[in-house]
């Protein structure tokens, strides 16, 4: 969908207009053909648009303007960690000795960039309480997977051939059945209580010798930090399975409370959320994977460690589940990561948590008077509403999330976690100001205000985008992959 204004790249196309100028060619053209294996080259040309350069820039910065992101206004995505990402962690991404390395280089042209990837997996594992960390993995959802195959691996190698099944709660985030059934495994639910916690009974019930793992979040997505974690590990290793912490989003525990000292045996973090990677639009992102020592001799190779005063690959790793990604994760991610660490400093992590949860707990305090809340609680890092006091006067969640669109505030998460009725789900980091968080509150509260005195300016939002209600269904099914002129 699109309207006048805003002309299609293609629209603006006009025949032999180039954005580029080269130099004439004074070297040999090469044939292509002699290049790549028969099959393998085109045989019309490109269907591309054909514009000046002066012409991307205007179609693109006129896109962005458009565009909801970080930089334009608060985006309290639940799950998402959608915090700030300072400038700094670009400005030494770009670096010339870190931006024009190259992957293949010899271990002793590179041991700054290598130092600094020890010394991150080193943070890492003083943060998680983790023996060892992998920085291969290159998102949370890969990080998952890859924590999973290492637990496969550790079973096989113990001859533990029938643990089939990974436990989930029914609060998990959606990456975390997908990737046990990509690692081969089979997925078993557990239930929550009323409480928003793990049911005991219920894990104690479902688990046993087919047990591969149990995955878990603490605090889980609904913010509620499961109080009983020591004996929920307790029960899973009685059984021999292993406990799975989902650490995407750390900035609930960080400097606080660590997912090792809580008896979990795998953790992947998200360095995008937590610790300020840039997100969204599919990434790169880095999801590193720290271990407890039995599961040590199986994680991907090489591994980065230090012999004397030397910082090298170590490929010799009988028992490794093989490489994971190429090369050594995304570096530049990294970099950023350790950047953000180290300029944070230990304080500056520690008061990161406590904003973080103050933020949201100040935050579903004056909503709740005008909204549901399913679990009366401190939460952590973010917290649920219900928009079920809403839905039964005409007005449905999804309803409210566009009216926010025309506040200019990028929409909660709404409809996840499941267990909850018209959820909304609300993270606001700890680097928005008091006044960013009121006058978020305040149009929350101005719009359950209108659900009751004028609910179809909400059915009917948003109405000051470009773009009203799209068919979401439809544009990720049938995506349009071709322009074709009408
Ligand atoms: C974001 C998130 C993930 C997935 O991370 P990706 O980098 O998007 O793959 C997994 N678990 C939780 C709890 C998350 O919030």
């Amino acid at each position: 969908m699109h309207n006048q204004d805003q002309a299609l790249i293609f629209e603006s196309s006009t025949p032999d207009r180039i954005g580029y100028s080269l130099p004439e060619m004074d070297v040999q053209e090469l044939d292509l053909h002699s290049l790549l294996p028969e099959g393998y080259l085109r045989e019309e040309e490109a269907n591309l648009p054909e514009v000046s350069e002066l012409d991307i820039m205007r179609h693109y910065t006129a896109l962005s303007k458009r565009n909801h992101g970080l930089d334009s206004g608060f985006y309290p995505l639940g799950s998402c960690t959608m915090k700030y990402n300072p400038k700094i962690n670009e400005n030494v991404a770009r670096f010339n000795g870190f931006a024009h390395l190259h992957p293949l280089q010899d271990e002793s042209s590179v041991q700054g960039a290598l130092e600094l990837l020890y010394d991150l997996q080193q943070h890492l594992i003083e943060i998680t309480g983790m023996d060892e960390v992998t920085l291969q993995p290159a998102a949370g959802a890969h990080g998952e997977w890859t924590g999973l195959m290492l637990i496969r691996a550790f079973h096989e190698a113990n001859g533990d051939l029938n643990r089939t099944k990974v436990i989930v709660p029914d609060s998990a985030h959606g990456t975390n059945p997908a990737s046990a059934t990509i690692a081969g495994f089979d997925t078993i639910t557990v239930k929550s209580t009323d409480q928003g916690l793990v049911d005991l009974e219920d894990l104690r019930r479902v688990v046993g010798e087919d047990t591969a793992a149990l995955m878990l979040t603490n605090p889980n997505t609904l913010g509620l930090f499961e109080e009983h974690i020591l004996e929920i590990a307790e029960i899973v290793h009685d059984a021999g399975g292993k406990i799975y912490y989902d650490g995407a989003n750390l900035n609930a525990v960080l400097s606080k409370a660590r997912p090792g000292d809580m008896g979990f045996d795998v953790v992947h973090l998200n360095l995008h959320k937590t610790f300020t990677g840039p997100h969204g639009g599919g990434g790169p992102g880095s999801g590193p994977v720290g271990v407890k020592a039995d599961l040590i001799p199986f994680l991907p190779k090489p591994i980065i460690s230090k012999r004397g005063d030397e910082f090298v690959l170590d490929y010799d790793r009988p028992q490794s589940i093989g490489r994971v990604k190429p090369f050594y994760g995304n570096f530049g991610i990294n970099v950023r990561a350790y950047t953000y660490i180290r300029s944070m400093g230990p304080d500056g992590l520690k008061a990161v948590t406590e904003y973080a949860v103050l933020n949201a707990n100040y935050m579903m305090r004056r909503l709740a008077e005008h909204y549901d809340l399913p679990f009366d609680k401190h939460c952590k890092h973010e917290f649920v509403l219900s928009g079920k006091r809403q839905k039964k006067l005409g007005v449905r969640t999804l309803d409210i999330a566009k009216r926010l669109l025309d506040f200019g505030y990028h929409p909660p998460t709404i409809y996840f976690p499941l267990n909850v009725e018209e959820c909304i789900m609300i993270e606001p980091t700890e680097t928005e100001s008091k006044e960013t968080l009121d006058s978020f509150v305040d149009i929350m509260i101005q719009i359950a205000k209108e659900a009751e005195e004028n609910p179809e300016v909400v059915q009917e939002a948003p109405h000051t985008t470009v773009v009203g209600r799209l068919d979401e269904t439809t544009a990720a099914r049938k995506p349009i992959l071709k322009y074709q002129k009408a």
